[in-house]
């Protein structure tokens, strides 16, 4: 915990409310997670953990034979998700509500996509305001990735997405504005 208020306060660009939202970030799971040799099955989803990272079930396993220790614990997402914590935020601002759903779609296949390359890397949450749409990804890169994704397929809509971060890496919070036409 120590390490991570220091990485907070060294922030410039993120006002410290945000970081006060977003006590606690992913690799904090991390730090503390698995040994290196062990098998852990995420209940809440398909995830299992072996060979030192998270994997959708026992793909590529090329160990079966050997004899691990097994037992069941939440993988990092999950855990992120039951603490309403998240590490990257995509926010639009002043997102006209008839292109709402046509954003989201375009977002759920993007990090859908992220997910199936890895299992860690997914949507948190989506918050809906009434000026600004939010989408938290459980990996900062994920919502850098997601606003280029989202302005490359929008340019008339957005103008370029502004990215802020910790001095760290993580949290990201990616800001994109709507033009006004
Ligand atoms: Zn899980």
């Amino acid at each position: 915990m120590k390490r991570i208020s220091k990485r907070y306060k060294t922030s410039e660009k993120l006002s410290p409310s945000y970081y006060h939202k977003q006590k606690i970030s992913r690799w904090e799971f991390e730090e503390y997670g698995p040994g290196k040799n062990e098998i852990i099955f995420c209940p809440k989803g398909d995830a299992v953990y072996y060979h030192k990272s998270w994997h959708h079930a026992f793909e590529n396993y090329k160990h079966a034979k050997e004899t691990k220790e097994a037992r069941f614990a939440l993988c990092p997402f999950h855990q992120m998700e039951n603490s309403c914590v998240w590490e990257g935020e995509v926010r639009i601002n002043g997102l006209k509500k008839e292109k709402i759903a046509e954003v989201l779609s375009l977002a759920k296949n993007f990090s859908h996509r992220a997910y199936l390359k890895d299992p860690m890397h997914r949507i948190i949450k989506i918050r809906q305001d009434k000026n600004s749409l939010s989408i938290f990804t459980s990996e900062n890169q994920l919502s850098e990735r997601l606003a280029k994704k989202i302005h490359e397929t929008f340019k008339n809509l957005f103008s370029k997405p502004i990215l802020h971060r910790a001095k760290g890496g993580d949290p990201f919070l990616v800001i994109i504005e709507t033009k006004k036409i």
